[in-house]
């Protein structure tokens, strides 16, 4: 797609410019611009004060070295990064991505998509993103710990409960926030709610391991039932195998769905019987071994090479849950001629603008990881309330609050759509819905940052 006026294709350019050599960040500001152009219309007061301009403009960028000794005694250095990227409703939120593929420009484009997740939510929360090129492949405990901690002893110099408060991403699980927070209560001699995904033994909350991944089929669940669908019955096909993969094959599976296939970044598993979650549950939470491992065991099963040739797998439901542009023009179309009839983001941006373009063009079913995947964060905000108010609740009490928030981001994000064009463009929606309280409260706040 593209621009239509004059002013929203001049910011772009700026944007480009001013941020050279970051596509992905170019790709998702571009996005949520394209859906910006009926809005900056309609609403002129948002362009008078800047809104636009500013709300793309990271307000602050902190990067960092971080050292630390592996087991050979030998010292490696990575950088660690902290994108602040706009507190206008909360304290700055988001993710800590650990892989090698992590830049500026990537922890950009995962901070700007969460401004508008983070809104959709309902929840206090702004925008962040952070992380390290750091590679927790192949790592011993040890080596994860000290690096947790080195990153610790720069980051929480910026953040706080009541500044900005981290979870995890790729590569940060359970393991990975507890060194961080034993770090950094270390440092600031603090018991305090500063990450989310923390423990359920010291201040976590039940049922945020399974948040993003049950979310997401919370609101696909929605989106199928504006045409009378569900899961029941259908075929899933899930990229990935991490946390917000296997949660949401869980899910799928509970409410009706049969999965047949899932993948890590070496290859795929297939299995037309469904796959046996458990087995995976054991190989990569427990093993954190490969996913070819699962097909020595499971002789139903196949095993492929390379990721990519999961969407050759002929499915009704897709849910790509592993990484940025992993399903690209040439898998939609494979999809499509396959008959799926909806595709929901479980990682974020994983389809590219060529793929979003097919799915929006034959009509079906496509959820945008920021309306589909915040589920997570969402339930990171209820683990900041819980530790605020120094209480827990039960996995019951969290799950239907995390139910209630996906049906509440489902509707607010087709009215929104609705009201600005088509009901079943949930990318227009869930930008739209996801600005404008954000960009109320920048324009109740004046010209600060
Ligand atoms: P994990 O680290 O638990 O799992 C990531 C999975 O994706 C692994 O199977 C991994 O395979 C695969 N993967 C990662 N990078 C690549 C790549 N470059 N190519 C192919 N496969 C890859 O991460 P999560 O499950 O937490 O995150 C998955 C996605 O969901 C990310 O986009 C993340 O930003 C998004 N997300 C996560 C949330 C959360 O709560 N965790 C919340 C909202 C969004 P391998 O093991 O081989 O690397």
């Amino acid at each position: 797609m593209e621009f239509r006026t004059e002013y929203m294709q001049d910011l772009m350019n700026r944007v480009v410019k001013n941020h050279p050599a970051q596509p992905e960040f170019h790709q998702a500001v571009k996005e949520v611009l394209l859906s910006m152009e009926p809005v900056a219309e309609k609403n002129p007061q948002y362009v008078q004060a800047g809104i636009f301009e500013r709300i793309v403009e990271p307000e602050r960028i902190v990067i960092f070295r971080v050292s630390w000794v592996d087991d050979n005694g030998n010292v490696q250095v990575n950088r660690g990064y902290r994108v602040q990227f706009n507190s206008a409703i909360g304290p700055y939120k988001g993710g800590l991505r650990l892989h090698p593929s992590v830049n500026l420009g990537v922890i950009k484009f995962l901070g700007f998509e969460q401004i508008f997740k983070n809104s959709l939510t309902g929840l206090p929360m702004g925008g962040g993103k952070g992380g390290s090129d750091f590679d927790p492949k192949g790592k011993s405990d040890g080596e994860i710990m000290r690096f947790c901690q080195s990153f610790m002893t720069e980051l929480c110099k910026h953040i706080g409960p009541d500044t900005d408060v981290p979870a995890g991403d790729i590569g940060v699980g359970g393991r990975e926030i507890g060194y961080m927070f034993g770090q950094y209560k270390r440092l600031r001699n603090e018991f305090t709610g500063v990450l989310t995904g923390k423990g359920l033994n010291y201040g976590g909350s039940l049922a945020r391991t399974q948040a993003t991944g049950y979310g997401l089929c919370y609101f696909t669940k929605e989106m199928l039932a504006t045409r009378n669908e569900s899961f029941q019955g259908k075929t899933v096909v899930i990229s990935g195998s991490g946390n917000v993969a296997i949660y949401a094959a869980e899910k799928a599976t509970q409410l009706g769905g049969k999965v047949v296939a899932l993948s890590d970044s070496n290859g795929y598993i297939y299995d037309e019987n469904g796959i046996d979650l458990d087995a995976i549950k054991q190989i990569k939470e427990v093993e954190r071994k490969r996913i070819k491992v699962y097909v020595e065991n499971h002789p139903s099963a196949k095993y492929t090479e390379g990721c990519k040739g999961i969407w050759t797998i002929p499915c009704d439901i897709a849910l790509p849950c592993a990484t940025q542009n992993e399903l690209d023009g040439e898998a939609a179309k494979t999809l499509l001629a396959n008959g799926v009839i909806a595709v929901a983001e479980g990682a974020n941006m994983p389809s590219t603008p060529e793929a979003v373009d097919a799915f929006q063009a034959a009509g079906i079913l496509y959820a945008p990881g920021k309306a589909s995947n915040a589920g997570g964060v969402a339930t990171s905000g209820l683990e900041m309330s819980q530790n605020s108010m120094r209480y827990s609740w039960t996995f019951e009490e969290v799950d239907e609050k995390l139910q209630g928030i996906m049906k509440h981001i489902h509707t607010i994000a087709r009215e929104a759509a609705t009201e600005y064009g088509n009901p079943d463009d949930y990318v227009l929606g869930a930008n739209i819905a996801g600005f404008l309280k954000v960009a109320d409260a920048m324009y109740c706040q004046g010209i600060t940052y």
